[in-house]
């Protein structure tokens, strides 16, 4: 069956088979979305991928989240267009430039001050989200004087050495190929079961001389666990948290790379719970286009750093800050776009909650805003789902320890048509799959 057919996004040409044969002969084995999507894609425009043969795709993966505002948004690509056309400065270092300031005027002006979240430093770090995590890493051990840093079970927050150390994953923390020190692992919300609060158990280990624990320089926190299966901590677990690490004096830090920039249906995912981290961490989205930029936000007073000290050739690239502010610009102005991203994110939980009882009891549905997880609790079958959601058109990924959640992360720019559409692939993808589990 093909739902695209019969869409508004035209006809669907069956094209060439797919030529991936330069991938399996020339790239690494280390490539990952060239297995699970199988195609070769050629342009992309708000929702919809088109592939080499001309078949088009709707996409719910959206480069895990680094497309809040879809492909090739208009408004951003007239941006960038434009500042390419007259010859300013693309690559600077971190030099000053009216591109960098207007960014940082902007975002301070539309994203901060609105939001009462004054007296912020900007850190651009270079382009990975895992960099700014090891920037903020080095900068709280730096302030503090101490190594540990607590992260949480489930957590995701890049591959890089010291990132890896406070990511859960063991495949991940394996393929390092050192001992990955400096972070203990403590209960995520929700870890144990619903009638335990791990924060109290944190803020328990923490102040007890004798724990076992070290100190920490930090508490670095994702408010919804994008990787690690779209786990949703609560606003009275997260004020916890804060205040731990205020009583400790330890820094407060919230890798928002995935869930910033609207996808949990304000600009920043801890609004919700009124936080004021020492450090927020952005990257991801925060271009708006896809281009790689990546920044800390360090709340005034803990910008300790000796000019100089954490730096790299990539920081801050000009052409990536003129689509940030373009971004900001398009659609932070008004709450407008909150509101609509808060109110497709009911109709996708209403969506996923009625196809969830369809099955019975199998299938758990979580999120917050627009990012959503289907946990299909047996891996198999959120594979099953996935590939043949593909073949139906539609670009869907797993997370989770056992990649067994199928997770929604649609533009927030989508239109309602397509929204449903994606939903329905989904709902017949995972009818088919049970219906062959039965069968098998
Ligand atoms: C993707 C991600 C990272 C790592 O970013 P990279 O650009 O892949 O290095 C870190 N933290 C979170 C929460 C992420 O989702």
């Amino acid at each position: 069956m093909n739902f695209l057919k019969e869409t508004t996004m035209g006809e669907v040409a069956i094209g060439e088979p797919n030529n991936l044969q330069a991938f399996e002969t020339l790239e690494s084995n280390v490539r990952l979305y060239s297995r699970s999507l199988p195609d070769v894609f050629s342009r992309a425009r708000g929702s919809v991928m088109t592939t080499d043969g001309g078949r088009k795709v709707i996409d719910f993966f959206c480069g895990a989240g680094a497309l809040n505002y879809g492909h090739n948004n208009h408004e951003i690509k007239a941006a960038i267009t434009k500042y390419l056309a007259s010859d300013a400065v693309v690559h600077g270092l971190d030099m000053a430039t009216p591109a960098k300031r207007e960014f940082m005027e902007t975002f301070n002006a539309v994203i901060l001050q609105e939001r009462g979240l004054e007296n912020y430093r900007f850190q651009f770090t270079g382009p990975t989200g895992a960099n700014a995590v090891e920037a903020a890493l080095k900068l709280s051990r730096k302030i503090t004087g101490r190594q540990n840093v607590i992260s949480f079970t489930h957590g995701y927050h890049g591959l890089s050495l010291g990132a890896a150390a406070v990511t859960g994953g063991r495949l991940f923390r394996k393929s390092s190929g050192v001992s990955l020190s400096g972070a203990t692992f403590m209960p995520y919300d929700g870890y144990l079961g619903p009638g335990i609060d791990t924060a109290d158990y944190l803020r328990k280990v923490l102040l007890d001389e004798s724990s076992g624990v070290d100190s920490p320089a930090a508490i670095l926190v994702e408010t919804v666990q994008g990787e690690g299966g779209v786990n949703v901590a609560g606003k009275e677990w997260l004020q916890s948290l804060q205040a731990i690490a205020k009583d400790v004096e330890a820094l407060f830090i919230v890798d928002d790379i995935q869930m910033g920039c609207g996808r949990t249906g304000e600009f920043f995912s801890f609004e919700f719970a009124g936080l004021s981290p020492d450090i927020v961490v952005m990257s991801k989205s925060l271009s708006g286009y896809g281009l790689p930029l990546s920044m800390l936000l360090i709340k005034e007073g803990r910008d300790a750093w000796q000019s100089g000290e954490h730096t790299a050739t990539f920081r801050g690239n000009n052409l990536a800050l003129v689509s940030a502010t373009a971004a900001v610009n398009t659609f932070w102005r008004s709450r407008t776009f909150s509101h609509a991203v808060q109110d497709m994110g009911e109709l996708m939980r209403h969506r996923l909650d009625a196809i969830a009882s369809q099955h019975g009891n199998s299938f758990a549905v979580r999120g917050r805003g627009m990012v959503l997880g289907f946990d299909c609790q047996i891996a198999d079958i959120a594979g099953a789902t996935t590939r043949k959601a593909f073949e139906n058109g539609l670009i869907i990924e797993r997370c989770g320890p056992n990649d067994e959640v199928v997770k929604f992360l649609p533009a927030l720019t989508i239109d309602l048509e397509t929204l449903n559409q994606g939903i329905d692939i989904f709902e017949v993808s995972l009818a088919e799959t049970m219906e062959q589990a039965r069968g098998a």
